[in-house]
């Protein structure tokens, strides 16, 4: 993309109504604009990053065996009177009448629906284990949408849904998802620790939520601080192996890391004092088992081996997509700007040029950007007729982690330089080299 043709509209001063840094970078960066309180348009570069992100959680999800689909986000109310939760929603759930007078909602998360399509398609043992999810749009009133897209009203979510015959099955998806969780948060560059949390309206034993550690997160959180070096990596899992996946859960939960909801202050004296941390987190998933909470509400049911017809075992799992935005910011920054992680950045280099017009200069950068785009990769080159200055401190506000910069000078000693953006070092080298170093950098990305 040249910059002189893309819609980037960057803002130099500090937006007075953002409170926390992920939040103003966002608008600085032209990433996002609010059109109504906890509601907003995505402009361009928000809306690579998001599509990034969408991306990594797809992959991920039918890495683990799951299957995409998409649901609406209204919903008729008489699916919702079935299980009984649309008196107990609250004021948080956006009711809507149609033109005949119907109540319809804007969906806050979807049991009820997809417990509508399994029941109306699904109902043998031989059809499970069966795992749905779809990345739609949710909304919630929210009290005090706030940090931008951290706590919308308005926000997309990634919720999955299992669907198994009995309890060790369902606890299985349980065990699947959290694993498939911290793989996604891991390509995202995040370290997304999961805490046992509270069950709240949704119902159920079993829950964890993941946070990513912030000092701006709205939860209070617990852990032995060797919760943070633990990394899944590149090692391989058997999503089908129920021994595997269990272990991998179990060596992730086995230290302390709860959030306020579930702390308990006895067990937490117990880890050495050295390790024992408390500071904030932002949520940014949630897994759930909840039985036949809803399957029994809605009859649900799949006809079992010995001929027995009985309520399907199910559990909830969501990862809050437009959130993580926020929270990678949060976790990624510096007080020029964004670090975008190389999973999720909205291009994989940027080029700028010191004297646009001059011609080796503008041949050099032609050149350079043709040759990212044949290694399958987007650069952003700044073709403006732009002081040097402001060339950076837009590069350095957008993030992107790799820079290449081209000049006239360089180029009499047949070299360009690349910088990375995290550490701030950079290194001379002939056009080709730094072409190579990219395709290095995200060859294994
Ligand atoms: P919170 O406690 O932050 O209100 P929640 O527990 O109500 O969230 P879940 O029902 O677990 O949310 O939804 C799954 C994920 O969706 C959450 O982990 C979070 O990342 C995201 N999410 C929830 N509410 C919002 C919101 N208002 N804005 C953006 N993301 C949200
Ligand atoms: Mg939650």
């Amino acid at each position: 993309m040249r910059l002189s043709r893309y819609f980037l509209p960057v803002l130099k001063e500090n937006p007075a109504e953002a409170q926390i840094v992920s939040h103003r970078y966002m608008l600085r960066a032209g990433m996002i604009k609010q059109q109504a309180a906890g509601i907003y348009s995505w402009l361009p570069l928000g809306y690579r990053v998001l599509k990034r992100i969408e991306q990594i959680v797809h992959e991920e999800q039918v890495r683990a065996g799951h299957i995409p689909l998409l649901m609406p986000t209204l919903q008729p109310a008489d699916l919702w009177r079935e299980s009984g939760r649309y008196d107990d929603y609250g004021q948080e759930m956006l009711r809507i009448k149609d033109r005949h007078e119907r109540d319809m909602l804007y969906g806050p998360t979807n049991e009820e629906m997809i417990t509508d399509i399994f029941r109306s398609h699904v109902g043998s043992y031989k059809d499970l284990p069966m795992t749905l999810y779809h990345i739609q749009w949710k909304f919630r009133d929210e009290v005090r949408p706030r940090f931008g897209v951290m706590r919308g009203r308005e926000f997309l979510m990634k919720d999955g849904y299992n669907f198994d015959v009995d309890r060790e099955s369902a606890l299985h998806a349980y065990n699947r998802h959290m694993v498939s969780y911290l793989r996604t948060y891991e390509r995202m560059g995040l370290t997304a620790i999961p805490m046992r949390a509270a069950s709240g309206p949704i119902g159920g034993d079993n829950t964890h939520e993941f946070l990513v550690l912030a000092s701006t997160g709205e939860s209070e959180v617990f852990y032995d601080d060797r919760v943070t070096a633990l990394k899944l990596g590149a090692r391989d899992i058997d999503y089908d192996n129920w021994d595997q996946v269990a272990k991998v859960c179990e060596e992730f939960t086995t230290l302390y890391a709860r959030t306020d909801e579930t702390h308990d202050e006895a067990v937490f004296n117990g880890v050495p004092e050295e390790h024992r941390k408390v500071g904030r987190g932002i949520e940014v998933g949630q897994i759930f088992y909840f039985g036949t909470k809803y399957s029994e509400a809605m009859g649900a049911t799949v006809v079992t081996k010995d001929g027995s017809k009985v309520p399907v075992e199910m559990g909830s799992h969501g990862i809050g997509v437009s959130r993580l935005l926020g929270a990678i910011i949060e976790a990624s920054h510096d007080d020029k700007g964004i670090i975008w992680p190389e999973g999720v950045t909205p291009f994989h280099v940027g080029i700028v040029n010191l004297k646009q017009g001059d011609a080796e200069a503008d041949a050099a950068c032609e050149a350079l950007y043709k040759s990212v785009a044949a290694l399958g990769l987007e650069a952003l080159y700044d073709d403006r007729d732009e002081r040097a200055g402001g060339k950076f401190a837009t590069m350095d506000l957008i993030g992107l982690p790799w820079r290449i910069t081209v000049g006239p000078r360089g180029l009499k000693n047949g070299v360009v330089e690349l910088t990375s953006r995290r550490t701030g070092e950079s290194v001379e080298l002939p056009p080709e080299q730094a072409i190579e170093r990219i395709a290095q950098i995200y060859a294994g990305i």
